[in-house]
């Protein structure tokens, strides 16, 4: 069977550029079960498109293969229950094993003299990271053939980067914004700006690619990240939508379908874990980091703050107040982007029903100019058993807006105590860098930007980066356990999932780094040109190291048809580890140069590894090192090798009745023994210091497009506007399709208005109206009594416009799901009305809204006609802004139920059944 899959994809009527494909096709010869597809940032620039499908390939391999001297040595041939076509070379694995990149050492003489010592020439660096990439699998190691070669060759691409940069420099649509804070807000700049939608641009550069011929696809559940959709056009997958689940990549926002993960076949990947929410959800972090300072001692896993979960532990807390006065940081239990969180000096300020946790504030952080900073760093795993985690190089530093002051008078200011940049950027002195090479610009930096400040500062970055890379090894350590049982249980097959979690840390003014939250799904939201290119280098890398497999529509329906017989024996992955008799019969027929001990499943995982490894691109492997046993085998259970967080349970747990094995310490020993193939000073700690610390440059620029923004006709908005006013006199409504759009406008409008020109009584009317409402939206404790901020500031006022800003969020989300698919009868025309919203002025749509509200006495912005609550519409008050200081009073003292507005004849979705995990 293997030869003639092989046949059949190389005869098949698909026709391919060999040439061509080599370029995005890495670890193995198309058709080969090891192939997996290349990311590249470059192709995002339509303007290097061209110049990239110009560029003959085998020009690109020599620039990317010439250097490769040492001889190949073919890697092993895998278990034979699967097929197994042409095996890959080194060659193969190699081609687009890296991004094009080029790291520049920014400021090289930023570098102390150890550094020098231990890094004759920045370039040897560079040099070394191509080798470490793409030598580890062949050339077990060995250096480089010729290190001159190498230095030219990145002087060359350098000097292409620049005049690349030129080129486009020249031409550039000027695609971004100017530095600006954030009071230049527009229409549609509300919600974070992200990546211009897909162009059919993108779309015709996809057709070249071998995975739009390979018709490998993907699929989008409950997110929309732009910039990935992008980088998947433009690499050739297409989207499938709906019930199909015939994808190659399953790309979500939320935790998985069960039924999805048990079903998916050998060359599907998906983007989470079951039962991550262990990491990521607060609490469960906390609880699970708590058990292990428990089981394995505080001053191993001493790396969140205190933590408490309310109401429970409300005793707890105040015992531990009792002991150490606070502050405290008080976060709802399910929340993120800052939203809800308030910080006290004591318990007792905590509203008793309170379902939040508890932590203790840390007073002394890092600060940057005198600005509070945090780090987001993004975090890869592949695989749990073994555990396998990657560190990405670049990360994120996000700085609050006002100066940092510990007195307890300030507390209440978000802007100074926050980092977050949703929070941050609706503050008027919030300053985005608008150059991508500005790393150090503003309220955003990137992380190697950070270290090479503070190393100026003498500070031990060093450690800071260990420490970092410990932090995350142990958190992962500390919830391993439970998604490791899930895995087995429902995930078929090794490969099947990885997960790419945002870190969040705080680093105190001793340099240690404490771990706040683990974010699912970080954003991949972009609003400046720096984001663009961190986050756009971090996903191509990404796919690439995961590796989507590069397999024909026959070899999928092979392995489907497989996959099918497979299942109907078995369910559990676990049932294929062979037995002890199986193992040496399967070695010694294979060969098995790898270890005459290893079993086929063992084979496995240790050449994906490597070839992983060899795809890393900007990826650090911070575990397996060659030190990882020594510094955390006393936390994995001796027998399996399993992380262990509850006590008494050990080995039992993951006893199986087929076999034993212990698959961290196989990998460890294949890949850092004496005679294991990857070299001793390999991924060692030094290259990884390095790493973190050069700037992050890209051999093309990533554009930073903003949605264009539709030009208003105010003169247009006014006529349209009175056409509007007689037909409601007339007797016509609005429906709530278009009412929940009049409003959501409106309240944009005001949104924009006060972060431009901040009136007090404004706040004020619209913090009431949304402490009245509730919901997720609900101010935090200090807002809800306006009294306790007594002066009005620009901190103030972008906590309001947050608050705001947030509730637009979940409005327009809900707004969604009405749907105004006809005129009826009595109603206002939708393409009439449509043309009055494209033009109107917060004054028209104010105008609308309070006509439509004293004619009808009904509120379909907020209320559907059924509701039970519905309280009687106000009178609004005549002239300008009189609907703003009616809002309030809209609302009933019960708040809003959100549930209602199921029974509306215009809602479409009603919530289908939910089995996540
Ligand atoms: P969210 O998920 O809502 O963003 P985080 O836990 O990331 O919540 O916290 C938001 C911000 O609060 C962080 O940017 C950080 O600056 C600050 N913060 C959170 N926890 C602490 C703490 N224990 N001590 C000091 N600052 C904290």
């Amino acid at each position: 069977m293997p030869s003639s899959l092989c046949e059949a994809l190389t005869n098949s009527s698909i026709s391919f550029d060999y040439q061509k494909e080599d370029d995005w096709i890495t670890s193995g010869k198309l058709g080969s079960r090891e192939a997996v597809l290349v990311f590249r940032t470059n192709i995002l620039n339509p303007k290097i498109r061209k110049t990239l499908s110009e560029k003959s390939s085998a020009q690109v391999l020599t620039d990317t293969k010439d250097n490769e001297e040492k001889p190949v040595q073919s890697p092993q041939k895998l278990a034979e229950e699967e097929p197994t076509s042409s095996e890959p070379s080194s060659k193969e694995a190699l081609s687009g094993s890296t991004q094009q990149k080029i790291f520049l050492l920014k400021k090289p003489q930023q570098c102390d003299k150890s550094d020098k010592l231990t890094f004759s020439s920045p370039f040897k660096k560079i040099l070394n990271r191509y080798s470490s990439s793409d030598t580890s699998i062949s050339s077990e190691g060995e250096e480089p053939a010729n290190s001159s070669e190498n230095k030219s060759r990145v002087l060359k691409t350098s000097q292409n980067a620049i005049n690349i940069k030129l080129a486009t420099d020249l031409s550039n649509e000027s695609g971004y914004e100017s530095i600006a804070p954030a009071k230049t807000i527009s229409n549609t700049e509300v919600i974070e700006e992200d990546q211009e939608e897909t162009s059919e641009d993108d779309a015709e550069c996809g057709i070249n690619m071998p995975a739009s011929k390979l018709k490998i696809t993907y699929k989008f559940h409950q997110t929309e990240t732009k910039l990935l959709r992008k980088l998947f056009n433009v690499h050739g997958l297409t989207e499938v939508q709906g019930e199909n689940n015939n994808f190659n990549l399953l790309w979500t926002g939320v935790h998985m379908k069960l039924d999805i993960v048990r079903n998916l076949a050998p060359y599907q990947r998906v983007n989470h874990f079951p039962r991550s929410y262990e990491m990521t959800r607060k609490d469960r972090l906390y609880k699970n980091i708590e058990r292990m300072q428990h089981l394995r001692g505080m001053k191993h896993f001493d790396i969140v703050p205190q933590t408490f979960v309310l109401p429970i532990e409300s005793r707890d807390l105040v015992v531990a107040h009792n002991k150490h006065r606070g502050p405290w940081i008080v976060k709802p239990a399910a929340s993120s982007r800052g939203r809800g969180i308030f910080i006290v000096n004591s318990p007792d300020q905590i509203p008793q029903d309170e379902q939040a946790v508890v932590s203790k504030y840390i007073v002394d952080p890092l600060c940057i100019d005198g600005h509070k900073c945090d780090l987001r760093v993004y975090v890869l795993v592949t695989s749990f058993d073994p555990l396998i985690i990657y560190l990405y190089e670049e990360g994120i530093v996000r700085l609050a807006t006002v100066k940092y002051d510990r007195h307890a008078d300030n507390l209440w200011n978000p802007c100074m105590h926050l980092c977050n940049y949703s929070i941050n950027k609706y503050h008027s002195d919030y300053i985005r860098s608008s150059d991508a090479q500005d790393e150090d610009v503003g309220h955003k930096w990137t992380l190697s930007a950070l270290l090479r400040h503070l190393k100026l500062q003498s500070c031990d970055t060093r450690q800071l980066m260990l420490n970092i890379e410990d932090l995350i090894i142990k958190a992962v350590l500390a919830c391993a356990q439970s998604i490791i049982s899930a895995c087995r249980m429902f995930v078929p097959n090794g490969n099947n999932c990885f997960e790419l979690y945002g870190f969040d840390i705080l680093i105190d003014n001793a340099l240690k780094p404490w771990l706040l939250e683990i974010n699912l799904s970080p954003s991949m939201g972009v609003d400046s040109p720096l984001d663009t290119k961190v986050k756009s280098c971090l996903m191509a890398d990404l796919l690439t190291c995961v590796g989507i497999p590069a397999y024909s529509p026959e070899m999928k329906s092979h392995y489907d048809q497989k996959w099918s017989r497979f299942r109907s024996s078995s369910c559990q992955r676990i049932a294929t580890f062979p037995s002890t008799s199986q193992k040496t019969k399967k070695s010694k027929k294979k060969g098995a140069a790898i270890n005459l001990n290893l079993t086929g499943e063992e084979q496995r995982i240790l050449r994906n590894a490597r070839l992983q490894y060899s795809r890393r691109g900007g990826f650090v492997r911070i575990f397996p090192t060659d030190d990882s046993m020594q510094r955390y085998g006393n936390f994995l259970d001796s027998a399996n090798g399993i992380p262990i967080s509850t006590p008494n349970v050990q080995s039992q747990t993951f006893q199986t009745p087929i076999i034993q094995h212990n698959y961290n310490q196989m990998l460890h020993q294949n890949l850092y023994s004496k005679d294991g193939r990857q070299k001793q000073d390999d991924n060692n700690e030094a290259d990884r210091i390095w790493q973190y610390e050069r700037a992050l440059e890209t051999d093309s620029e990533i554009p930073f497009v903003k949605k264009p923004t539709v030009e208003k006709c105010e003169v247009e908005g006014r006529r349209l506007r009175k056409i509007m006013l007689k037909k409601i006199s007339n007797g016509s409504e609005l429906t709530p399709f278009q009412a929940r759009q009049t409003f959501s406008m409106y309240l944009e409008s005001v949104l924009r208005r006060l972060t431009e020109d901040p009136k007090d009584n404004h706040e004020k009317i619209i913090l009431k109206f949304l402490n009245k409402f509730g919901g997720s939206v609900k101010p935090p404790v200090m807002f809800r009594n306006m009294q306790t901020i007594k002066v009005a500031s620009k901190a103030r006022s972008a906590m309001v416009a947050k608050l705001l800003g947030d509730f637009l969020e979940n409005y327009k989300r809900d707004t969604e799901a009405y749907v105004d698919s006809f005129d009826h009868f009595g109603m206002i025309p939708s393409s009439a009305y449509n043309q009055f919203l494209m033009h109107a002025q917060e004054s028209d749509l104010e105008a609308v809204l309070t006509l439509h509200t004293n004619v009808t006495g009904i509120m379909p912005f907020l209320y559907n006609r059924c509701g039970l609550s519905v309280p009687p519409t106000p009178p609004i008050p005549s002239g300008l802004h009189g609907f703003l200081r009616a809002l309030p009073s809209m609302v009933s003292s019960t708040g809003i139920n959100r549930e209602l507005s199921k029974y509306d004849g215009y809602f479409k979705n009603f919530d289908k059944e939910k089995v996540f995990l």
